[in-house]
């Protein structure tokens, strides 16, 4: 039998820091390799990278394991689409490669809905969600092993990429005290304000 693609170190490593396996890591892990693979045939293999994701889903997680693109460094970008769609760029270039779900490549079938309705609803019993994440699993496993061009529309995309972001500095909100970025402020009347204290002005 061939190995369990479930089973891999990358894969392994990304249902660790997402905590659950399931088809959207298994949807974001592809695109992330995908990505990986068609910008390493350009050149140089340690190139920054800049990943930008249209969904804020499981499949993000993946990404930010594989590419090590993460919110905190300001290399992940979120772009909210409510798409699963997936871009990685070489910083140096601005060539990209987007991969975006296939139409029907992925729908949970009824019973897997059925159930996830039930543990939303907490009425499922240990037996149904031990039912449920085996489905999950099932269903993670048939994506990886599909051919990538089954599951994604792959493109290349260019594009400038705006500067790294600088270091900028603090000032206290005039209605909070907190510190708060300065281009993140509000003005109101003599007074700056953050978001939250300049929305109760409104
Ligand atoms: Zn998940
Ligand atoms: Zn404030």
């Amino acid at each position: 039998m061939a190995s369990d693609p479930l089973q891999t170190e990358d894969f392994r490593r990304c249902a660790e820091f997402h905590g659950h396996i399931c088809p959207g890591l298994s949807i974001g892990y592809l695109a992330a390799r995908a990505g990986l693979e068609r910008l390493q045939s350009l050149r140089s293999a340690d190139e920054e990278l800049m990943a930008e994701v249209e969904t804020d889903a499981c499949g993000v997680d993946a990404v930010q394991v594989l590419t090590g693109c993460t919110f905190g460094k300001g290399n992940l970008v979120f772009k909210d689409r409510g798409k699963q769609a997936f871009t990685l760029f070489s910083r140096s270039t601005g060539q990209g490669v987007r991969a975006s779900l296939r139409s029907g490549a992925f729908s949970p079938d009824s019973r897997q809905t059925e159930l996830f309705e039930k543990m939303r609803q907490n009425t499922a019993t240990a037996e149904e969600e031990r039912e449920f994440w085996e489905l999950q699993r099932h269903k993670s496993r048939e994506l990886l092993e599909k051919p990538v061009d089954e599951i994604f529309s792959l493109e290349w995309v260019s594009r400038f990429l705006p500067e790294k972001a600088e270091i900028e500095g603090s000032e206290p909100c005039s209605g909070c005290g907190e510190p708060t970025m300065a281009s993140k402020m509000r003005q109101i009347g003599d007074y700056k304000y953050c978001r939250d204290c300049a929305g109760k002005h409104d």
